[in-house]
């Protein structure tokens, strides 16, 4: 019997169990992974440590102004946090804090953020710098970077270091790791007992830490998408670097919502990866969603559009992963119907490196049945816009996303798009960043 079972050993799952043993320290908690800790998206993502500030608008309308205000700066300090926790823990997960330019690459991406700048405003916040055009090329690299903002509180990482790292300290605090452990079953009864192929477990408390693959409980399986994005990296090229002026760390999006999004490392590589939103029906995590040459190729068609300049550059590894798209692209927290001590926090669309942080505090108040600021987040338990059922989700979702990329791919061009793609565009969630 222990008192926290979690399933999940990604920055959800692991933020929880070290946030329990900070808590109380007498508890067992088990994490249960069926591949490796960070064999998931925690272990494969861009490293992009992001805010919320992006998501301002959909935060106001989830939570109203106070609350919101409090969460997107609560999401700051949870990138700061990350460097904290590696600091202190000897995590050589190569922390940079070079902020965040989020760009436009195309005309039609002009003026992206502009909505989300107004609403800034009207809060008397600053998190945006607004810089002008040279300036953005300049930072960038490549003059196909026609405008842009700046974020200063963002960070990257190098997101598999940062994984073990967490994995080798929890296990220095007394959480108890089981790898290659797969939870086939879960009853809601109280204790649960959860079924892996070698053991069966009872838990006092169960937390649901398993990202896209959450689409096995039929109870949250409407409440998100896996959608695939694809990540593609260079040989290094840290000469070519700082030719282009590319030496400040930052990290870059364009404005697309298929969005491309990309940094340096610091053997002077650049991570490229695009979300390439492919779904499969009834959400299921198929091996696209780990090895996909098409969405790869996406990936580095925008990526050599991006940077002319570097178009002889060698790439040596692509892959891809899932993103658990919520329709709001905010996460949601909650506990299962009729099993209050069966809580779960999915949905991170994306931004998942530094609000996951947030994330383990939040569950793990929960799974303690705490009730405070992290417990009473508005994120817990809202009613969250789901997809259709089946087999809607799928072809309206296929639909959507073709109209998505055809609209993108026309705009790279300098093209119209065909005005029947466009309509269909427009029906797509919005995605890292509010419309504007
Ligand atoms: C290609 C890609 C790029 C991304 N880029 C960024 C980025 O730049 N910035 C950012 O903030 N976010 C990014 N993300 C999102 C970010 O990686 C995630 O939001 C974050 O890692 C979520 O952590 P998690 O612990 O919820 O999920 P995961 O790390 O996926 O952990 C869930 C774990 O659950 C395990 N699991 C599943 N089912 C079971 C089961 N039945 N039993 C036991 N274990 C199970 C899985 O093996 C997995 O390890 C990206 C994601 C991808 C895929």
């Amino acid at each position: 019997m222990v008192d926290v079972a979690i399933i999940g050993g990604g920055y959800v799952g692991l933020w929880t169990a070290l946030a329990i043993k900070a808590e109380r320290p007498s508890a067992r908690v088990i994490v249960l992974e069926r591949d490796v800790c960070g064999g998931g998206a925690s272990g494969r993502n861009g490293g992009f440590a992001m805010s919320w500030w992006p998501k301002i608008s959909t935060l106001l309308a989830i939570a109203g102004k106070g609350d919101a205000l409090s969460w997107a700066d609560e999401s700051v300090n949870a990138i700061a946090e990350v460097g904290r926790f590696c600091d202190e823990n000897q995590i050589d997960a190569h922390f940079i804090q070079g902020g965040w330019l989020w760009t436009a690459t195309t005309k039609a991406q002009l003026d992206a953020w502009r909505g989300t700048m107004d609403v800034c405003l009207r809060l008397k916040k600053k998190p945006f710098q607004l810089l002008d055009a040279p300036e953005v090329a300049r930072r960038a690299g490549s003059p196909m970077h026609l405008a842009g903002v700046f974020e200063a509180s963002n960070a990257t990482v190098q997101p598999a270091l940062l994984v073990r790292g967490m994995r080798r300290v929890a296990l220095q605090r007394g959480i108890e790791i089981f790898e290659n452990t797969s939870v086939e079953s879960l009853n809601t009864g109280a204790p649960s007992l959860l079924k892996t192929p070698m053991a069966e477990v009872q838990a006092s408390a169960v937390v649901i830490a398993t990202n896209a693959w959450a689409m096995a409980v039929p109870e949250l399986a409407r409440l998100m998408t896996p959608v695939s994005s694809a990540i593609i990296v260079t040989e290094p090229i840290p000469e070519r670097l700082r030719s282009i002026g590319w030496t400040g760390g930052e990290s870059i999006t364009d404005s697309q919502l298929m969005v491309d999004y990309y940094r340096t490392t610091r053997d002077g590589r650049i991570v490229y990866g695009k979300g390439t939103g492919v779904i499969q029906h009834g959400g299921y995590i198929s091996e696209v969603f780990s090895q996909d040459p098409v969405a790869q190729t996406l990936a580095e068609t925008d990526f050599r559009r991006t940077y002319p300049s570097l178009l002889d550059v060698k790439l040596v590894d692509a892959w891809t992963g899932p993103i658990d798209r919520t329709y709001d692209s905010l996460p949601v927290f909650g506990t299962l119907k009729d099993a209050d001590h069966i809580s779960y926090g999915i949905g991170w669309s994306g931004n998942g490196v530094a609000p996951s942080f947030i994330g383990g505090k939040v569950l793990a108040s929960l799974a303690l049945g705490l009730k405070n600021k992290w417990s009473l987040c508005p994120l817990v338990g809202r009613q969250c816009r789901s997809y259709p059922p089946e087999p809607i989700r799928y072809w309206g979702g296929t639909l959507v996303r073709n109209s998505v990329l055809r609209k993108e791919q026309a705009e790279a061009r300098g093209e119209t798009p065909k005005w029947l793609d466009v309509k269909f565009a427009g029906l797509a969630p919005s995605g890292l960043e509010d419309k504007s």
